[in-house]
């Protein structure tokens, strides 16, 4: 078999470009995770950076082993397993945490501001979890007490209303706004608008926001004005098969054909 033998003179010039390529493919994976990283789904999320950063450790013991002669590196690489896993979990909950805690107005990029809405949107629906639940508390009562715009339609919150059930804030609870259904899907509203003025021109932007239109108030009408805004503004392929699909499983599309 032939096996590319690090102390031998022959192969270690070959062995080395071939590590150092490598490295850098892995560095560059997970540099890419760390600047767009799938937050969405903690499970893919978790996963894909956790392989990544796997990578990179593997091959920092791969570059050990050329530089020094020992062996045992296969139990350093498991040993350094857990680790890795709890450093990539740590560092994306750390990712979010403080794009929760900024204003929505102040995304720095498209990819922030898409990743905000739907951390926010996921908090508004699932916060079972009394942690989860004392932050949106806590967003809501520092966005209430602290938003200065009058345009803003949170400061009249018992006036808002769902078309999608047919209620208003004042026909559920007041007090506790955090558990007010209506309330919060015009809560995450408000940070997809928010995206919307600030990165209208991302056809991603657009995207997010017609899928929330249309799941959270079941307004078709809106999330298909959203659509075409995105197709204006030059999709790439995936979000082009995204329109499309939306499109296509559109009821408005079924009651035309
Ligand atoms: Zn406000």
């Amino acid at each position: 078999m032939f096996i590319l033998d690090p102390f031998d003179e022959d192969m270690s010039g070959l062995l080395l470009i071939e590590v150092f390529l490598t490295a850098l493919a892995a560095v560059m994976i997970a540099y890419q995770y760390v600047k767009y990283m799938p937050y969405f789904d903690t499970y893919i999320s978790v996963t894909f950076g956790f392989l990544s950063f796997l990578f990179v450790w593997i091959m920092i013991n791969l570059a050990l082993t050329y530089v020094i002669p020992l062996t045992g590196h296969f139990v350093v690489i498991l040993i350094g397993v857990v680790p890795v896993f709890l450093l990539v979990n740590n560092m994306r909950g750390r990712f979010l945490e403080d794009l929760l805690l900024k204003p929505p107005e102040k995304m720095a990029t498209e990819l922030e501001a898409i990743t905000q809405c739907y951390a926010v949107y996921i908090l508004t629906m699932s916060h079972s979890d009394p942690e989860d639940e004392i932050r949106l508390i806590g967003l809501i009562n520092v966005h209430l007490k602290e938003c200065q715009k009058p345009e803003c339609p949170l400061t009249n919150p018992v006036e808002l209303y769902d078309p999608c059930t047919d209620k208003h804030v004042s026909d559920g609870d007041v007090v506790n706004l955090h558990k007010n259904t209506v309330f919060l899907k015009h809560y995450a509203k408000m940070y997809f608008e928010a995206a919307i003025s600030n990165f209208g021109n991302y056809p991603g932007v657009r995207i997010a926001y017609a899928s929330f239109l249309f799941h959270a108030f079941r307004n078709v009408h809106a999330a298909l004005n959203e659509l075409s805004s995105a197709k204006k503004s030059k999709p790439n392929i995936m979000q082009s098969f995204e329109i499309y699909k939306f499109e296509y499983a559109s009821p408005n599309r079924k009651k035309q054909k």
